[in-house]
């Protein structure tokens, strides 16, 4: 078998993307009043197409930066354009598992046609929704990791990650996308004119510039701008896709998607609409024979950078999705959430702007430059995300802790299995994680804490 190391996961080699020349369809920007809109909203959205405009300019066009331009067009006054460093955007990766938690951002953040497109492509198994997890040796079913009391549409679901990346597209409305652009500085000018304050100047690779009022750092693991060291994991997740056809004839295929669990080490394969997805170790004999079946494999680095802290600086910039927590790809949340975490970011700061934009601006020569109070939606933005993310980081060193105390077993079998069992646990407050209520709850509170000066516009 080829066993293929594939590039760095933002530099994305495939001939299935979307490309450069097929930009996605028009249609009209939703307001933020359509009835998919989950919260009460606070005005009539009537867009002045110049004055005032928020110009957002978003760093990447991976899950994070297609997810946040398709919703963030839906603001009133805003100009998105994302700026994405490849030719077009194309597969990485073979399989995306959107949980729960990003099933709940995605449904309050997609048209209904982009959600119905997203369920079409969800593949949630035949008999169980959730994953089976197995013995890695036996493929005995120990656990079966299903959200209790969910939907079976909002149950999590599998799909090639170029399907996830098409659906968001479909939000995106034509022109926002410019491709080749790849940002090497981005710094804060101020202005001389104390109404126009200060703005972000973005940095090409071919040397040209261009200025944003807020910059959306969407730019992956090794993101540009806040410069952190990713390091190598010393381990690689071994992902492919193969036509159904391929694997078909393997006797005892479950049609379940099923994860094999080992000290630390994971096997996962999964059905997809249209094809069947692998990562592997080489335990259990049927993932021997899945093994010989496929034609090559693709060899993915796991890396990890440390957490910054903070998601915003110079109240100008935010971080969203691996940019923003750099838990180690895959292994983000101890099972592959790193875009659900990702959705629920663009959605916590989707509302913040959202609930500072004011539909009564006048764009006065007295006036703020923009109907948005950009440093008081960061604000709350971080607020609502940065607790939470801390506590994923301390849940994978905990999950860590388990691993080696069930891996101190041995080669005993007994004890292996009491230990896996007493430990082994499914993290449904990360997986099932609620993004709106937590923004509620942050909002709630903050208006009633920011300063003054900055409540005044708001
Ligand atoms: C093997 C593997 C399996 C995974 N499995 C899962 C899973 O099952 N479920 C899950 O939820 N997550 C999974 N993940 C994690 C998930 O893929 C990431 O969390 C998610 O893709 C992050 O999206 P992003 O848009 O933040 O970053 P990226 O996908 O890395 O996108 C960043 C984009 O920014 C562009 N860019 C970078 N720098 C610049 C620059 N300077 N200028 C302009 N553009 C730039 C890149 O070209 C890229 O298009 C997996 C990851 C890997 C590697």
């Amino acid at each position: 078998m080829a066993h293929r190391e594939a590039a760095a996961s933002r530099n994305i080699n495939s001939t299935s993307g979307l490309q450069k020349s097929n930009p996605v369809s028009s249609k009209p920007i939703l307001h933020p009043t359509s009835a998919f809109y989950p919260i009460n909203s606070a005005y009539e959205a009537t867009p002045s197409p110049h004055h005032g405009r928020l110009r957002i300019a978003i760093i990447g066009g991976g899950l994070a930066g297609a997810s946040a331009a398709g919703s963030f067009a839906r603001l009133p006054n805003v100009q998105v354009t994302v700026y994405e460093q490849s030719d077009a955007i194309r597969e990485v990766g073979a399989l995306i598992g959107v949980m729960v938690s990003g099933m709940k951002s995605l449904s309050r953040m997609l048209s209904p046609d982009s959600l119905d497109a997203l369920q079409s492509v969800l593949y949630r198994g035949e008999n169980v929704d959730g994953i089976n997890h197995r013995h890695w040796r036996t493929g005995e079913i120990l656990t079966t990791a299903i959200s209790p009391h969910t939907h079976r549409q909002m149950q999590e679901g599998r799909c090639t990650r170029v399907e996830l990346h098409r659906v968001l597209m479909k939000d995106v409305p034509d022109g926002t996308f410019v491709y080749g652009k790849k940002v090497v500085q981005v710094e804060k000018v101020n202005k001389s004119n104390e109404r126009e304050g200060s703005e972000m100047k973005l940095h090409f690779l071919d040397n040209s510039t261009e200025c944003a009022d807020l910059v959306i750092a969407a730019d992956g693991l090794y993101s540009y701008v806040p410069n952190a060291k990713v390091r190598y994991l010393g381990r690689v997740s071994y992902r492919h896709v193969v036509p159904w056809e391929t694997v078909q004839h393997i006797k005892g295929l479950p049609t379940d998607t099923s994860s094999w669990r080992r000290n630390g080490e994971v096997a996962f394969m999964s059905p997809l609409v249209g094809g069947y997805s692998f990562t592997c170790m080489d335990w259990d004999p049927l993932i021997n024979k899945v093994l010989e079946a496929l034609p090559n494999m693709e060899a993915y680095p796991l890396e990890a950078a440390s957490w910054l802290g903070n998601l915003v600086y110079d109240d100008m910039v935010a971080f969203v999705g691996d940019a923003a927590h750099h838990f180690g790809k895959a292994t983000a949340g101890g099972g592959g959430v790193g875009s659900s975490l990702a959705f629920a970011d663009v959605r916590a700061l989707y509302l913040s702007l959202w609930r500072t934009y004011d539909p009564r601006y006048n764009p006065s020569p007295t006036a703020s430059k923009t109907p948005y109070n950009v440093p008081y939606a960061l604000h709350l933005y971080n607020e609502t995300r940065r607790y939470f993310l801390k506590r994923v980081e301390r849940q994978i060193g905990y999950d860590r802790l388990d691993t080696m105390y069930i891996a101190a077993a041995g080669d005993d079998e007994v004890e292996w299995m009491r230990r896996y069992r007493e430990r082994f646990t499914i993290n449904w407050f990360i997986l099932e994680d609620e993004v709106d209520a937590k923004w509620q709850e942050v909002e709630a509170e903050e208006r009633h804490h920011w300063p003054k000066k900055f409540k005044a516009s708001i």
